[in-house]
């Protein structure tokens, strides 16, 4: 395959602390003999494992930029043994334009895995992932949270992997986040996500959803710091101990855990997330506004468990996810 076209600005192997970019060339109407610099730290002191942490692979997703910048301007190679690999803003275009996808060209990060070295710029810095960036790393940590159509309770999560000595790897390290709830996922899409480019090279993953609606809480930045924190030590990256609270698991392995709208109009929620919800609930009601005095649509849970997760904004659409009650886990 061809080689990929980023260069990056650091050198991986060097000790000490490097602020550089991912260069990625870029022609376009606003510059001709042009490159996005999608800004990066890499901090290294001595021999061990080495974590690659990345936000903004959604660019409307806050949590993980401000925990990474901020790690970025704190974190000291005296205080490590290997490597951390930062990358606050992984589809910097998205993120330049405060949006889920590429001002440039429409690229969603976490559908273009494993990224290709001759396609757009969105699937150049998937390739420059998969190739360059993943086999360098041990543990791989990629904040999410929902984004402007989305809000979460703050979780972090694992898949369901075929190996389990992978899959207890990257449970531990998402308990080792230590998010007020931890999630087992099985992705119903998974192909062309970073987290199986991740998985099918045997890396720890930790993914996480911390919150949403397109910005970001002091609680929820809170919850990313501490998480990363977390698991840098739990690699053994960072030495101290970790810092924990109560965390409820969660498991989302029933469809039946998932609503989705048939209706179009204005939404009401009938509980807020983290609520404890019994099947039958009525969860949300869907208003007509063509027309008024009309009764609302009403959709209710059809599990018992915890409100993990609903549609955002105040209208919504036929396909549009409505809700998610998660099943709590031993
Ligand atoms: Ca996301």
């Amino acid at each position: 395959m061809r080689p990929n076209p980023i260069k990056a600005t650091v050198d991986f192997e060097a000790d000490g602390i490097q602020h550089g970019y991912l260069k990625v060339p870029y022609s376009g109407d606003d510059s001709a003999w042009g490159a996005v610099m999608i800004p990066m730290t890499v901090i290294k002191r001595g021999e061990g494992p080495t974590a690659l942490l990345t936000g903004a692979n959604h660019g409307d997703e806050y949590e993980g930029p401000l925990a990474l910048w901020a790690l970025s301007h704190t974190l000291k190679d005296s205080d490590l043994s290997g490597r951390v690999i930062m990358v606050p803003a992984m589809n910097y275009p998205a993120f330049q334009a405060a949006k889920r996808t590429s001002w440039i060209d429409g690229g969603n990060m976490n559908r273009v895995f494993p990224g290709d070295p001759e396609g757009n710029i969105t699937q150049i810095i998937a390739d420059y992932f998969s190739r360059t960036l993943l086999p360098m790393a041990d543990v791989v940590v990629d904040i999410h949270s929902g984004g402007k159509t989305l809000e979460f309770v703050p979780f972090a999560a694992a898949h369901v992997l075929d190996d389990k000595a992978q899959q207890a790897r990257c449970v531990a390290a998402s308990r080792a986040f230590n998010a007020p709830y931890t999630l087992m996922l099985l992705e119903p899409d998974a192909p062309h996500l970073y987290d199986t480019a991740a998985e099918n090279q045997g890396k720890v993953f930790v993914s996480t959803e911390l919150g949403g609606g397109g910005s970001a809480s002091a609680k929820t930045a809170r919850i990313a710091k501490r998480g990363i924190t977390n698991v840098l030590k739990h690699a053994g990256i960072l030495s101290g101990e970790l810092e924990t609270a109560d965390s409820l698991s969660l498991d989302t392995m029933n469809p039946e855990c998932f609503l989705t709208s048939e209706h179009s109009g204005l939404v009401e929620m009938c509980h807020d997330l983290g609520a404890t919800v019994r099947r039958g609930d009525v969860m949300a009601r869907i208003y007509d506004i063509e027309r008024t005095g009309g009764a609302p649509v009403e959709y209710q849970a059809r599990v018992d468990g915890i409100f993990m997760g609903r549609h955002f904004p105040g209208l919504i659409k036929p396909g549009d996810f409505l809700a998610v009650v998660a099943e709590r886990s031993a």
